[in-house]
Parts: structure tokens; C-alpha cells; sequence
């Protein structure tokens, strides 16, 4: 198993760890004392730790070696519209799983969920991190309206590019526009179930640094849409 912790990690260091990882590890996945497990931070790569304590309330570990070196975060930024429940689950899961760097909510005109639980969203991605083996957790960014967003665009993101799954789109494959924007810093602008409002998308289209792409020619839910435009990105400009 693989955790994330918040603990500085390095060789000879010892950690007990809280509650709910005790509990998984000791009680769920039955490791006890001289069981291994994978422990990374974020920041100082990934860590084979062995358990010198078992107790369901506290697992204490011992770090014993570096496995991976701590890789550099990634630069892809995703913003996307609310949605409820287990679709917004989905999506965050999904988003980290398709490397994603940045996870950011964006209120819209017609956004149906304007109560984030950001610690559940958090949650959701420290758990997709351990379990795709990514060593970085993508940052979720505090949630901003559309408006705000793109009027501060380029004074936050400077020369990063915004591409914009639009279904009304010109609908050419997004592979001829992502192929254009190699090696350019990039972001993936998801709308809520019930599109961008006509005023919204007239000021998208209007911007420079907005890159309107079709995924299709059907129209697909927002977490469809999600994995698609990420996976499209990242099969043409990915690393
Ligand atoms: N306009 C629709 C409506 O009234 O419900 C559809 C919105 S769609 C369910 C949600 C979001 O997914 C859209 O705002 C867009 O960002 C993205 N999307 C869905 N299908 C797409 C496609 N074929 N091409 C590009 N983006 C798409």
C-alpha cells in the first residue's frame, strides 16, 4: 500500500500515524509489526517504511529507504463547473488520474452546486494520488467565478493557454488545435450540465487566449467531457 502523509519523510525518521490510516492499515489491511508500507509527502518522493507498532489507533513506522525521487508537479491546470455528488467525486478522481497539476472550481451562470465541501474534494485527491501512484497531490484551487477567472487570466497564468471544450465549436479535430499549442503551458475549461450561458461563451470566444476545441459531435455529460478533453491533451502534448 501506498499513503500520503503529511510528515517530513527521510531515512531514520520514525512516524506514528493518525487515526483513520491506523485503522486501515492495522484493522482493514491487517499489516502488523514488520509489515512494509509505501509513504510519500508531496515533497520528499515516495519511502519504503517498516511498521514497528500495530495498534489500531496508532501505527507507529520506521522510514528505511528512498524508492522514488520526488518528481516535479504537474503544470496541467483543469477548471471545471460544479457538479453534485458522486460526479464530482468522479471528476477529481478522474483529473488526478489524468495528471493533472491544478484543480480549479469555476462558478458559471448556470453551475447547479455553489457549496463546495473543498476538505471532501481534497480528500478525493490525496486517495486517486495514492492509488495512481502519482507522488505529487494536485492542488485544489479555492473556487472563483467565471468572470473572475478570466479577467485575471493572464495576470495569474500568464502566456498558458486556455482551451475551452465548447460543443458548438467548429467540430475539426481537437488534435489539429492541441497540436498547434505544443510545448505551451495549458488549461482544460470543463462547463456545468447545463452549458456555458450564450453571454459566456461569446466572452470565451472573444478572449486571445482561449482555444476553442469539439470533442465531438455528440454532446457528452461534463465528467465525460473532463476525461476526454484531458485524455486528448495528454495523448498529444502530454510527457
Ligand atoms: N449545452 C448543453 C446543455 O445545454 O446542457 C451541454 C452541456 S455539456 C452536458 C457540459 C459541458 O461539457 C459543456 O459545457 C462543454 O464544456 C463540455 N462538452 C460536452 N460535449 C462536448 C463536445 N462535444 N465538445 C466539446 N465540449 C463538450
Amino acid at each position: 500500500p501506498r499513503l500520503f502523509v503529511e510528515a517530513d519523510l527521510g531515512a531514520g525518521g520514525i512516524l506514528t500515524l493518525g487515526k483513520d490510516q491506523s485503522l486501515y492499515l492495522a484493522a482493514v489491511l491487517r499489516k502488523g509489526v514488520g509489515d512494509e508500507v509505501v509513504l510519500f509527502n508531496g515533497r520528499d518522493g515516495a519511502w519504503l517504511c517498516r511498521l514497528t507498532g500495530d495498534s489500531k489507533k496508532s501505527v507507529t513506522l520506521a522510514v528505511v529507504e528512498l524508492v522514488a525521487e520526488q518528481t516535479k508537479p504537474s503544470d496541467l491546470w483543469y477548471g471545471f463547473a460544479p457538479l453534485k455528488s458522486e460526479r464530482l467525486d468522479y471528476v477529481i478522481q478522474k483529473a488526478v488520474e489524468m495528471g493533472v497539476g491544478t484543480i480549479q472550481p469555476v462558478m458559471t451562470q448556470f453551475t447547479q452546486v455553489h457549496r463546495l465541501k473543498t476538505e471532501r474534494l481534497s480528500a478525493n485527491a490525496v486517495e486517486a494520488a495514492e492509488q495512481c501512484e502519482v507522488l505529487s497531490v494536485p492542488l485544489i484551487a479555492p473556487e472563483i467565478a467565471l468572470g473572475h477567472l478570466l479577467d485575471g487570466w493572464q495576470d495569474a497564468h500568464g502566456d498558458r493557454k486556455l482551451i475551452f471544450a465548447d460543443e458548438g465549436a467548429a467540430s475539426s479535430s481537437p488534435v489539429v488545435a492541441l497540436e498547434q499549442l505544443r510545448g505551451q503551458r495549458l488549461g482544460l475549461l470543463i462547463g456545468p450540465e447545463g452549458g456555458f450561458s450564450d453571454e459566456e461563451r461569446r466572452k470565451l470566444h472573444a478572449l486571445p487566449f482561449v482555444v476553442p476545441i469539439s470533442l465531438g459531435p455528440r454532446i457528452l455529460r461534463a465528467d465525460t467531457a473532463a476525461v476526454a478533453g484531458l485524455a486528448v491533451i495528454q495523448a498529444i502534448i502530454g510527457d
